[in-house]
């Protein structure tokens, strides 16, 4: 027999479907949402009500969406259904990066190589702009899929002529008050896609680099090691995992309040962080080393700060002089607390650079290639270059130790190489001119309100120590 104790129980009736089933369900909620112009009238409902905005910050449209995009738009439209439901006027008008280089690389990926080189620059204008106004159709309906709310008919699409004037606008207005100037600054720079990349398009892995440690001779014998009876060549000891950076070396940073010493090993004298002799020592492979002692038979030790103003000749271009200077990035955790410093090729570099004014020297090119400012090295892409330069500076005699480390280092994230750090002639928009940095400061101490609280703080550094 069938069960048939259910008829004998007292349960609700419903015409409430017992299942979800929600991949049918779902497209007919959306579709009556739609007819019904639900989001024209929750806006007519409350259009007498407090204004709320939300401004979209535009994806890119240049694939369709993934689960980054659904998080994004589903808590956005969480923000404004909740402010709607509370009686909130809540326009929410969406928009598109329709823009660069993401869009860029898809053009570039779908042609490939050889068939982008030979494409005219209209001609690629106009398929990125194609590819773009294909996937803000096709995000659009991931969108709406996602039940998201918004004036899906009348976007932000940033090559609107209307859009872009507004840009043009601005530009001209900063030009002509003079905040506008060109400089050379060092920047991250993919050699295989031939274009600089901002902070956020970098990713970081592991990497396998070259670790050198390489003395520069100095000009002359510091006095207070000669007084202390040194004598011959002295050598500063630096610590590298760019060899192909050598050629740009235009100065030696140290840690200014850190005690630095002169080591005797093999005929010759090197001065580096005292702290970091036996690490060095070890690596170095010294058996037989000594420090040079003064009269009370303790290490003659000067201050990082006490070097700065000694010249040296660059390790590369021996026709160059170099100079030793200080800053507080230099640490003792690794190395010899002597840095290697190239304005060219590093942030910290550039910064400590323009303190102590010296010059820029930028011997690689657009394709990672060294030029002939790089001496014997000219030609060489700067992977290739690594061991060839190690090589050069064994035969020279100044190459103290090399061996192979792996850190985290710098990729692309479109095409997943490493990245090298390359000073490039660019356009900037001062910060001082016109005071845009105080009125930044401004509007972000009195203006704003942050959520949570501490964001202020991330967003207020940035903008009050980012050098002009
Ligand atoms: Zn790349």
């Amino acid at each position: 027999m069938a069960n048939t104790y259910k008829n004998t129980m007292n349960l609700p009736q419903t015409d409430f479907p017992m299942r979800g089933n929600l991949p049918a369900s779902e497209p007919k909620r959306l579709e009556k949402w739609e007819q019904e112009h639900i989001y024209e009238q929750v806006l007519e409902k409350n259009k007498d009500g407090k204004p709320f905005v939300l401004h979209d910050g535009p994806p890119y449209a240049n694939g369709p969406i993934h689960i980054g995009h659904a998080f994004n738009k589903v808590l956005k439209d969480f923000v404004n259904k909740s402010h709607a439901q509370r009686g909130y006027f809540t326009p929410y008008v969406p928009g598109w990066d329709c823009h660069g280089q993401p869009i860029e690389h898809m053009v570039e990926v779908t042609l490939g190589p050889d068939k982008m080189k030979e494409t005219p620059q209209p001609e690629l204008r106009r398929l990125c702009r194609e590819w773009a106004t294909k996937y803000v159709g096709i995000q659009r309906d991931g969108f709406k899929r996602l039940g998201v709310n918004a004036d899906w008919d009348h976007p932000y699409l940033t090559y609107i002529p209307n859009f872009e004037a507004g840009n043009v606008e601005i530009f001209r207005d900063m030009y002509l008050k003079g905040q506008v100037y060109r400089g050379r600054k060092p920047i991250h720079w993919c050699k295989k896609c031939h274009t600089a990349l901002a902070e956020a398009e970098i990713e970081y892995s592991d990497e396998v680099s070259p670790s050198v440690y390489v003395k520069f001779k100095l000009d002359a014998m510091p006095g207070i090691f000669e007084a202390a009876g040194a004598t011959g060549d002295a050598y500063v000891l630096i610590w590298t995992t760019t060899p192909w950076t050598l050629p740009a070396n235009a100065a030696v940073c140290l840690m200014p309040d850190a005690d630095y010493v002169m080591v005797q090993v093999d005929g010759s004298n090197v001065i580096f962080a005292k702290e970091l002799v036996g690490e060095v020592a070890e690596i170095a492979g010294w058996e037989d080393y000594s420090l040079v002692c003064g009269q009370d038979g303790q290490p003659v030790v000067l201050k990082g700060k006490e070097l700065c103003g000694l010249t040296y000749t660059c390790p590369i271009r021996q026709d160059l002089k170099g100079k030793i200077i200080y800053g507080d990035h230099v640490t003792l955790d690794s190395g010899t607390g002597c840095v290697h410093t190239a304005p060219g090729h590093g942030q910290d570099d550039y910064l400590v650079g323009l303190q102590f004014d010296i010059p820029i020297l930028m011997p690689v090119d657009d394709n990672g290639v060294l030029t002939e400012d790089a001496g014997p090295f000219a030609g060489l892409d700067t992977d290739d270059a690594n061991p060839v330069i190690i090589d050069w500076l064994r035969e020279q005699g100044t190459l103290v130790a090399a061996r192979k480390i792996s850190h985290s280092y710098p990729h692309c994230w479109r095409c997943h190489e490493p990245v090298i750090f390359r000073a490039t002639d660019q356009w900037f928009v001062s910060m001082e001119e016109n005071g845009l940095r105080g009125k930044a400061m401004d509007a972000i101490e009195r203006d704003v309100t942050f959520y949570p609280g501490w964001a202020v703080n991330r967003i207020g550094s940035m903008v009050s120590d980012r050098p002009d």
